[in-house]
């Protein structure tokens, strides 16, 4: 096995055992929110029941028919959703509905979590894993030019003057941050990046870049709610290390991000740059 194949597979093999932890959680919130999702649509069929014979004898009987649809297209998501973070494969359409599970589950999980006493952020976590898992089995591999490198302005050295938000290459690369070393990749394998400073810039930068896959640094919060606002472009995660505290002086392992680049370039070049070593926790987020 060459140097790079072994690289790739150890990659793979992190992120699956951090993974299978983030699994149960996910599958656990995700089978009890369908059942509260149908839950809720059989109350909004049973509960004017009564009334709506008034208007019609079949009045009843129509909602119901709606009612028992969404019903089977939630079931139908969610075990797919399920099979697909399993045995790495899905139902046939289910992938279709992944937009709806994303969308409305995730909101959903974080109350039923807060309920049970789970953290947002484990919740958040390990929806980032699943998506990232679900990413790697359904997404191919692209040109540079379809990848954007999407990064947080918390990874710029605080006490820097320089914009970069509207230009990256105004860093003058004095390598007091990670942003130095995110550039020399970039421009080692031509994908695009660029630096967010909210939301609303990270929906502008994607239009204007019309990415085929982000690749997104971020904290949990942020790649959660990313990965639902870019949807369907598929959205893989890499959670930033925060040792000063959250959106101050953040880092990222370099390494980390390479090696996903690599896994979805089509054509990689020989790898670019020494990194810091990869901390098994950068990737599981915690
Ligand atoms: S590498 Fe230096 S110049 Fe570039 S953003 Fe970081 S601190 Fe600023």
């Amino acid at each position: 096995m060459s140097d790079d194949s072994k690289r790739l597979a150890e990659f793979d093999a992190l992120d699956i055992t951090v993974l299978r932890e983030r699994k149960r959680l996910f599958i656990g919130l995700i089978t009890l929110a369908s059942v509260l999702v149908c839950g809720l649509l059989f109350l909004l069929w049973y509960v004017p029941y009564i009334g709506l014979t008034t208007i019609h004898p079949l009045a009843p009987w129509l909602l119901g028919a709606v009612v028992v649809l969404a019903v089977c297209g939630v079931g139908w998501a969610a075990l797919g959703l399920v099979l697909n973070i399993l045995v790495g494969r899905s139902l046939p359409g289910a992938r279709r509905l992944h937009g709806l599970t994303i969308k409305l589950f995730l909101p959903l999980m974080v109350l039923l979590g807060k309920a049970l006493g789970i953290s947002k952020r484990r919740v958040r976590s390990s929806f980032i894993k699943v998506n990232n898992e679900l990413v790697l089995h359904e997404a191919g591999r692209y040109e540079a030019r379809d990848i954007l490198l999407l990064l947080p302005h918390c990874l710029q050295n605080s006490r820097c003057e320089m914009r970069l938000t509207y230009d990256i290459n105004n860093c003058k690369r004095c390598g007091k941050c990670p942003i130095k070393a995110l550039l020399e990749l970039s421009e080692h394998y031509g994908v695009n990046m660029a630096i967010a400073t909210g939301g609303t810039i990270a929906r502008r930068i994607v239009v204007q870049t019309r990415p085929k896959l982000i690749l997104a640094v971020a904290c949990e919060r942020d790649l959660a709610s990313g990965i639902q606002d870019t949807y369907p472009i598929p959205t893989y995660g890499v959670m930033n290390e925060r040792p000063h505290g959250p959106c101050l002086d953040t880092q990222v392992s370099t390494e980390l991000v390479e090696k996903a680049l690599r896994r979805f370039l089509a054509t990689p070049p020989e790898p670019a740059v020494s990194h810091r070593p990869i901390k098994a926790h950068a990737q599981a987020g915690i």
